[in-house]
């Protein structure tokens, strides 16, 4: 028996949305595969390779670009981030989803190859609230505050490359609405086509 290929969401939308919380939570609730990118940012305090993200040198993610290792990698606030891809493929062939949190370039890129997917944007209920939670939570000193505010001006005009939009005001609201458009995407036709009596 053919095992029907898995769904790829991704999840995308400014830095301090709340991807990250929502994401965790979505994984706790249902058996969809996260997708751990590789990046050249430092580890946070209390991240670690290989849970949070794969931390390689700048050579290193240089070299896994010219091996084609990436379905998507984009420049993010002067740091490289990717998705490999031969985890998203195999987890997506044995017929798990799998989900992908990365900016709005990555969303784009992989867009071009995956059309299927399904985009997700998350926006935060106000620009001052998305201040608020950048600066909050602590992670970025200044500087590196300012540069993911400006830059948020313009991934929130990315919104139209995406099919569902959620406001995450409540996390609680936001993962049940991202599990419904899940739930509401398995049951596409165009997804369904071999399981339907003819
Ligand atoms: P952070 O440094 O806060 O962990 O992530 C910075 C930004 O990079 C976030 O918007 C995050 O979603 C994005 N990001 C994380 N992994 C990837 C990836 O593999 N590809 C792309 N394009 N962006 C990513």
């Amino acid at each position: 028996m053919t095992v029907q290929e898995g769904i790829l969401i991704v999840l995308s939308g400014p830095s301090g949305a709340g991807k990250g919380t929502i994401c965790k939570e979505l994984l706790k609730e249902t058996d969809i595969k996260y997708s751990i990118s590789a990046t050249t940012r430092k580890p946070r305090k209390g991240e670690k390779h290989g849970r949070e993200y794969f931390f390689l040198s700048k050579e290193e993610f240089q070299k896994k670009i010219q091996e084609d290792e990436f379905l998507e990698w984009a420049c993010v606030y002067d740091n490289y981030y990717g998705t490999p891809k031969s985890f998203v493929e195999e987890v997506l062939s044995k017929g798990y989803d799998c989900i992908l949190e990365i900016d709005p370039q990555g969303a784009l890129k992989v867009k071009k190859k995956k059309p299927d997917a399904v985009y997700i944007f998350i926006c935060p209920p106000s620009f001052n609230e998305l201040a608020n939670r950048i600066t909050n939570r602590g992670t970025e000193d200044i500087q590196e505050i300012k540069k993911r505010l400006s830059c948020a001006k313009e991934e929130m005009l990315s919104v139209e490359n995406y099919n569902y939009v959620v406001v995450n005001d409540v996390v609680e609201n936001a993962v049940k609405k991202i599990k419904a458009i899940i739930l509401a995407e398995k049951c596409r036709v165009a997804r369904n086509r071999n399981l339907c009596i003819k």
